[in-house]
């Protein structure tokens, strides 16, 4: 046990995971007075939340609030109430709140002004070690993995390099995240004690990931263009359920197929394919600014002794990795094809076999069923145990979406626990 802490430590509440879900759980606990123990196995919270403000912390997104809640798909509906207290508003007055100043950017994606994760993670953590007014200070637990309760369901527990801890809590929020970039906490480990709790859970599943390519690149696309992006193309993609994407940006070729925003956004209708049927197709039109009729005029126009590559970069700017993918998949007989060449340039079929490992993906799918739920986000079959954030069975693209849920789902938990503590939960 840790050498300054009672084995059992009786607490209020109890928060495992310390990402931007289960900070939020226990902002909204420590506003309210209750004493908060927040526990994360990793030396310092919000990793992956800083990892998110790498490349520009895309916190929420100022589309319409409709058009919004319809990101998550067919979670859309469990989401909404979620979203309808804390959106993507309440969010920026949240960061705000904090001393930090949003802006919407393009594609009305809002990100901080300095487009940073720590300086807002800093402050948020300084204000939950020492809040205001009537409020709990936090206390923090660090490098204390939770695996589970002991044998009557009674304690929570968990190691530490103490040793052996036993948490007896009156309420537990559970935000630990989902399996995807294991080196920054959230390695998926819940969810054996979770189902062996009688708690329902879907399979855990990359989303916002890459894909591999069926038959795989050739040794020289590989060598020459993995890295490389496509920028500027379109792609398409109907399932065999009828449903379709389509939508121009960019993507990545990677060794082993193709990663990167465009893909994300597909992600979810690529990987059910590929469930349901071992491959998906998606099409690649590679210039998704020119009508089809333009491009065959262009092709079919006379080359004289020039070769199809200058022919094809000179008519229409094609070059690079886009004229490399052309020579890597177009049949042969095809590239001299004026019609059937057209046909590819603006629809270039391209198979995927597999998703890249969960482990890479950007978020995961899958999670602690919304049926196993009331609307205060407590487990029905265990009364006092709370789940929030990326754990919980939704999806979303990125754009802001993610973590406006993970923080509105932490809202959600701790009001759910506010509630329960102060009505049904024995003292
Ligand atoms: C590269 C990258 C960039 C991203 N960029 C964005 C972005 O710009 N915008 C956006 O909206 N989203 C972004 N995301 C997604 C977003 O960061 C996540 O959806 C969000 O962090 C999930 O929050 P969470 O609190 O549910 O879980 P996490 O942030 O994963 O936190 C879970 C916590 O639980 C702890 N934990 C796990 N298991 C245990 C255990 N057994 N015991 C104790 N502690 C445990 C972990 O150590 C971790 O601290 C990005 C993700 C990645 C990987």
């Amino acid at each position: 046990m840790s050498p300054d802490l009672p084995s059992p430590l009786i607490v209020d509440v109890a928060v495992i995971g310390g990402g931007p879900a289960g900070l939020m759980a226990a902002e909204v606990l420590s506003r309210a007075g209750l004493s908060v123990h927040l526990f994360d196995r990793m030396p310092s919270v919000g990793r992956k939340f800083l990892l998110a403000g790498k490349g520009g912390m895309n916190l929420t997104h100022a589309e319409a609030l409709s058009a919004f809640v319809g990101r998550y798909g067919t979670h859309a509906e469990r989401l909404r109430p979620l979203l309808d207290t804390f959106g993507p508003q309440a969010v920026r007055d949240w960061a705000a709140g904090l001393g930090i100043s949003t802006f919407v950017g393009s594609s009305q994606r809002v990100f901080p002004v300095d487009m940073k994760a720590a300086p807002l993670l800093r402050a948020w953590l300084h204000r939950l070690r020492h809040p205001s007014g009537d409020g709990a200070p936090v206390v923090f637990h660090m490098r204390h993995r939770w695996i589970g309760w002991d044998e009557q369901g009674a304690s929570l527990q968990f190691e530490s390099p103490h040793g052996a801890l036993q948490v007896q809590a009156r309420a537990t929020v559970l935000a630990l995240g989902g399996a995807s970039w294991a080196r920054l906490g959230s390695d998926g480990a819940w969810l054996p004690p979770l189902q062996a709790a009688g708690v329902d859970v879907a399979p855990l599943l990359p989303s916002n990931c890459g894909f591999e390519v069926a038959g795989g690149w050739s040794t020289f696309f590989r060598e020459r263009f993995a890295g490389q992006p496509f920028k500027s193309v379109g792609i398409r993609a109907t399932d065999s359920l009828g449903q379709s994407f389509q939508r121009k940006g960019e993507f990545v070729a990677t060794e082993t197929g193709v990663e990167g925003s465009l893909l994300y956004a597909a992600s979810s209708l690529l990987r059910d394919e590929i469930a349901r049927k071992g491959q998906a197709t998606f099409e690649l039109d590679l210039l998704p600014d020119r009508h089809a009729e333009q491009v065959l005029a262009h092709v079919a126009h006379p080359r004289g002794s020039r070769s199809l590559s200058s022919h094809l970069k000179s008519r229409l700017g094609l070059d690079g990795i886009k004229m490399a993918i052309v020579n890597e998949l177009v049949e042969k007989d095809a590239m001299h094809d004026p019609v059937r060449l057209a046909a590819a340039l603006k629809g270039l079929p391209i198979t995927l076999k597999a998703t890249r490992p969960i482990n890479e993906a950007i978020s995961t799918a899958g999670g602690v069923r919304w049926e196993a739920l009331d609307a205060g986000l407590m487990v029905k079959a265990r009364p006092g145990l709370f789940c929030a954030g990326e754990m919980l069975d939704w999806e979303a693209p990125t754009g802001g979406y993610l973590l406006t849920a993970c923080l509105a789902s932490g809202v959600a938990a701790g009001e759910g626990v506010r509630q329960w503590l102060s009505t049904s939960a024995p003292a």
